[in-house]
């Protein structure tokens, strides 16, 4: 049994590279995850954090349930295997499958019983006696397999374990892989470069670029319902054809202008546009090249630039009217297209994918988030048209609730489950249309003028129908109007401790504990004991000269009222940073919102000054 859960977790190495910036993931048991993305996205670092051969510099790793951020990589039950099998030259196949477990004094039975099965399991048991010069670089990568399997660990872990063998051998080896999972029935995290070692071993593959997941579902969802253009682009060979153009409402459709013809959308696809209306003007137009045909009537004027004949299929590179790059096609074989023939492409109009020609971001499907606009107040979204209840312990770990303000509630799509979850949301909404695809089908819902979609692999869902969706904690976000996150990992701490005031002409000293604070005088406050509360967003960081200069940032220590603050850790929100810190005086910790180019894991010890504008006095 092995789940694992990596929740926000960052890491930066000594020297501020940022590898990994809040990586979020459930893994199931019995999974085989696949990380890919181009090189130095920060696959292998969350692998090894995962091992933990690198330390993790925020966040938590879970597996099993318990907390493993500081646990031994010996410890966590976990094998690895690398790149570079790394075999012993001078050991026997045996030997070096056996090797660490007679380091933990193994009994020998148990020893042999274990390296028997493995190279069973792995077809190896003729080469046992061999040393690694006598095996072929499969043989090698097997043996490096089965050192891993002799430990039997909950979780394999597997690095690029393919890349240093031929092309052959590594399309017979991920099919080996593939049956070593279902046949041991543990956990597997695969790291890869490579998208078609990605489609066909995962379960899950989980697309990652410049240290941030973009996208984490089933290889037919990410195929095809890519989350942006970087994973439609990614998935894929020959790629998707990214076409710039323009999106124009069309009647009760839309369409776009390719080659100098406009090409009309099914209607349903207007209704799947993310954002709706507003979308309309400049797009990238996405098209695989599976959903282009080629006819001699109509369509896009085109002509054919060249032709490869794979077999199986024919690849067609077409020139199109306003465009340098060719349109690829991919029909099934066909020897009577010819280069320089002049032809018409037709588009799969249903499965082509339209996106933000800024963000990159898909603005047609089924989108990562639904967002709302709202207001908050004492712990419930007013939408307008309906006010939700938030949970109590969201609500704790929520900036802010005391003013009404203006905020976006967004609820990932993925979370949404059609069966009650604790300490989560409820929403109801009637059934519009659904659209289905290979496994799962996307059901539109509509609720009191807004638009929910989730997605579902069961379930018949009909127009008219009632269904009620449920949204655990972990699925909703809040943001201010700037795009901050306002809530936090940590329970935000109201900031609340015990004073005395003294009024002295037009100062009032405020003792907290030790801590003393001389503010101006305040009418309406006797003097005597009442209660200080800091308000988290107008606390000042002071930073000392040696900081400020190396950061290039301006000192700014002028008041009296600084006080020491010891982080206890900070939560990164946008362009703003959460620090939980000690204060003298505050029994339990203070939260302070300040920008996030300071950070406590620069510099855990530093000064707050605690401004006039952030006492509040009761
Ligand atoms: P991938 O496995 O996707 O190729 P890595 O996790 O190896 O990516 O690297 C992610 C980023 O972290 C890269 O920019 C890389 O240069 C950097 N990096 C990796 N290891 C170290 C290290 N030990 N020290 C500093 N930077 C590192």
């Amino acid at each position: 049994m092995a789940n694992i859960v990596l929740k926000n977790i960052y890491k930066v190495y000594d020297g501020g590279v940022r590898a990994v910036s809040d990586f979020n993931l459930d893994i199931g048991d019995k999974e085989f995850v696949v990380f890919v993305g181009p090189s130095g996205c920060g696959k292998s670092t969350t692998l090894r954090m995962i091992a933990g051969l690198e330390e993790i510099t925020a966040g938590s790793l879970f597996m099993d349930g318990v907390l493993v951020n500081d646990i031994e990589p010996k410890d966590r039950n976990i094998a690895m295997v690398f790149q570079n099998y790394a075999l012993y030259p001078h050991m026997t196949v045996y030997q070096n499958m056996s090797f660490g477990l007679r380091i933990h004094k193994m009994p020998a039975d148990e020893i042999d019983r274990r390296v028997k099965m493995a190279a069973e399991i792995l077809g190896i048991e003729d080469l046992l006696s061999r040393k690694p010069k006598a095996l072929s670089g499969g043989q090698r990568q097997r043996v490096a397999l089965g050192r891993a399997i002799v430990r039997e660990p909950a979780v394999f872990l597997l690095d690029e374990p393919l890349s240093n063998l031929d092309a052959k051998l590594r399309v017979q080896m991920r099919a080996e892989i593939t049956k070593l999972h279902h046949r041991l029935a543990t956990t597997f995290i695969y790291v890869t470069h490579d998208q078609t070692e990605a489609m066909t071993m995962g379960t899950r593959i989980v697309v990652m670029k410049d240290g941030f997941i973009q996208q984490a579902d089933t290889p037919t969802v990410l195929y095809e319902e890519p989350i942006n253009a970087f994973v439609a682009t990614f998935l894929g060979s020959p790629q998707m054809n990214m076409i710039n153009t323009v999106l124009a409402p069309n009647g009760n459709s839309m369409s776009v202008d390719v080659g100098g013809a406009t090409i009309l959308f099914p209607e349903i696809k207007r209704k799947q546009l993310i954002g709706g209306d507003d979308v309309f003007g400049e797009v990238i137009f996405g098209i695989r090249p599976e959903n282009i045909t080629i006819s001699q009537t109509d369509g896009v004027p085109a002509t054919i630039e060249l032709v490869e004949h794979l077999g199986r299929e024919t690849i067609v590179y077409c020139r199109i009217a306003d465009r340098e790059e060719n349109v690829i096609a991919s029909v099934p074989s066909n020897h009577g297209l010819k280069r320089g023939m002049d032809v018409f492409l037709q588009f799969d109009m249903l499965k082509a994918h339209l996106f933000n020609r800024t963000t990159e971001q898909t603005i047609m499907g089924v989108p990562a988030f639904n967002n709302y606009p709202c207001k908050l107040e004492n712990g419930t979204v007013d939408l307008g048209i309906a006010k939700w209840q938030l949970p109590k312990e969201f609500v704790a770990r929520t900036f802010d609730f005391t003013e009404k303000r203006a905020c976006k509630i967004s609820i990932q799509t993925s979370k949404i489950s059609t069966q009650p979850v604790e300490n989560g949301v409820s929403v109801e909404g009637i059934v519009d249309f659904v659209s289905k695809g290979s496994d799962t089908s996307a059901v539109y819902l509509k609720m009191d003028g807004a638009q929910m979609v989730f997605r579902t692999a069961e379930g018949n869902y009909e127009p008219g129908q009632k269904v009620t969706l449920y949204i655990p904690q972990d699925g909703l976000m809040l943001w201010d109007e700037e795009g901050n996150k306002l809530v936090s990992q940590h329970v935000v701490s109201n900031n609340s401790a015990p004073c005395t005031v003294k009024t002295v002409g037009d100062t009032m000293k405020v003792k907290v504990g030790p801590t003393t604070l001389t503010l101006p005088a305040r009418e309406g406050i006797q003097d005597g004991e009442h209660t200080i509360t800091l308000a988290s967003d107008k606390l000042k960081v002071v930073y000392d000269y040696k900081f400020a200069k190396k950061n290039g940032i301006e000192r700014n220590s002028a008041s009296k009222n600084v006080v020491t603050a010891l982080a206890y850790d900070e939560d990164e929100l946008g362009a703003l940073n959460a620090v939980f810190v000690q204060l003298k005086g505050w029994d339990s910790y203070v939260t302070a919102v300040v920008p996030n180019n300071f950070s406590v894991y620069q510099m855990p010890k530093f000064a707050l000054e605690i401004t006039p504008e952030s006492v509040i006095i009761k």
